[in-house]
């Protein structure tokens, strides 16, 4: 089996056909920002304006995520971000289970090209894709799991709180949780932190 590289998922990704979801695309969207990361972001699925883009987390959710970061002092540009499904669900509902699952090889691969120590999962969806189906994110939210030596935590989706501005006070707590967990690993201070 061929190396995986940057190149080849992407290649992966651009003709992938592996669930309905490509059809009526206008682009696929495989997510972006440092390929070496420490710190990852696993979100839903594109939206609109990152389907006509081509780029995750650019829409008005993705503006909000990256003032959320630049307050506890992480450049957006030095993290990685990207989505459970690389296409566009249509009407931006929920991916089904077949289709997050048809989509797991490419994000494994990111896993594997970016081996991230910190991954955040935003929203219910990737963190019941990524944890496990018992995951309630209202009740779980801020807390850290442990697998393999990559630490995980489920916050809620910027989405969720351009819809719920009252759940902004647990996602800022989540934010100082993050920062803690950088901090710990000797990850803040170097490439994260105030400049
Ligand atoms: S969502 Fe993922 S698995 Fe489905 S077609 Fe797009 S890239 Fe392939």
């Amino acid at each position: 089996m061929a190396e995986m590289t940057w190149e080849l998922f992407h290649r992966q990704v651009q003709a992938c056909g592996m669930c309905q979801l490509h059809k009526g695309v206008r682009n696929k969207v495989p997510g972006q920002g440092d390929l070496h990361a420490p710190l990852m972001f696993i979100g839903e699925g594109p939206g609109q304006v990152e389907d006509e883009e081509g780029l995750a987390f650019v829409g008005p959710a993705g503006q909000l995520l990256t003032r959320m970061l630049a307050a506890i002092g992480l450049p957006r540009d030095r993290v990685y971000i990207c989505n459970i499904v690389k296409c566009r669900p249509p009407g931006n509902r929920v991916p089904e289970p077949e289709e997050a699952e048809a989509c797991r090889l490419h994000l494994r691969n990111q896993f594997a090209l970016v081996r991230p120590k910190v991954i955040v999962l935003l929203g219910s969806t990737a963190a019941k894709n990524i944890l496990g189906p018992e995951i309630r994110i209202t009740r779980d939210r801020g807390r850290w799991y442990e697998r393999k030596g990559v630490w995980f935590m489920p916050t809620y989706h910027p989405s969720a709180l351009l819809r719920d501005p009252s759940k902004k006070r647990e996602a800022w707590e989540d934010m100082q949780s993050l920062r803690a967990r950088l901090m710990e690993l000797g990850e803040y201070g170097d490439i994260y932190g105030p400049r």
